[in-house]
């Protein structure tokens, strides 16, 4: 049984590191999908989660619903993500995450990236119950699941590291997006 478990929203000055700590700890790999504005005086933590094996991947520049922008502005909130992250990786950007999951399939098209969305969703993000998400997580994740979690809250960080080790000894496989997309 494998899954993949994916970052939103960072990264965050005081919550990435700690859950890079907590991955490296258990030798699982990520996906963390940043958003382009915050990397600037966080660029230390890129290069930290490219180091470790994580896939980056780009969240917009401003966190924009794509499809509520003009073509043009729609590109240029991916491209300046891209370059923000290539200029620390070296290395092209593979995955978008479209926030809200607003994608226009004419962008596909424009943009030569795989759009990520998600099959697990616990809504860390509106709430500070930690048991809540992680709960959520064990009632939803099945063989081939993608979580999404947002590296941003630190009960997010938390719930992300208690699931892993619960879906651990459940027989999970944590793997990489290629991997799993792969699959
Ligand atoms: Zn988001």
């Amino acid at each position: 049984k494998t899954v993949a478990i994916t970052f939103d929203d960072g990264p965050g000055r005081n919550t990435t590191p700690e859950l890079l700590d907590g991955l490296k700890e258990r030798n699982v790999p990520a996906a963390f999908f940043v958003v382009g504005e915050n990397i600037e005086g966080n660029e230390d933590i890129i290069r930290r989660m490219h180091d470790e094996g994580h896939i980056i991947g780009n969240h917009t520049f401003t966190h924009v619903e794509l499809d509520k922008l003009s073509e043009n502005a729609a590109l240029t909130e991916v491209s300046k993500t891209n370059a923000a992250i290539e200029k620390i990786t070296g290395e092209k950007v593979k995955y978008i995450r479209p926030p809200c999951g607003s994608w226009d399939e004419e962008l596909y098209y424009k943009i030569d990236m795989t759009p990520v969305f998600w099959s697990v969703d616990p809504k860390d993000w509106c709430t500070d119950n930690v048991s809540v998400s992680v709960s959520r997580v064990m009632e939803q994740t099945k063989d081939g699941d993608i979580i999404l979690f947002h590296d941003i809250y630190d009960t997010s960080v938390t719930a992300a590291l208690e699931v892993i080790d619960r879906l651990q000894t459940r027989g999970y496989r944590f793997v990489t997006l290629d991997d799993l997309l792969i699959e």
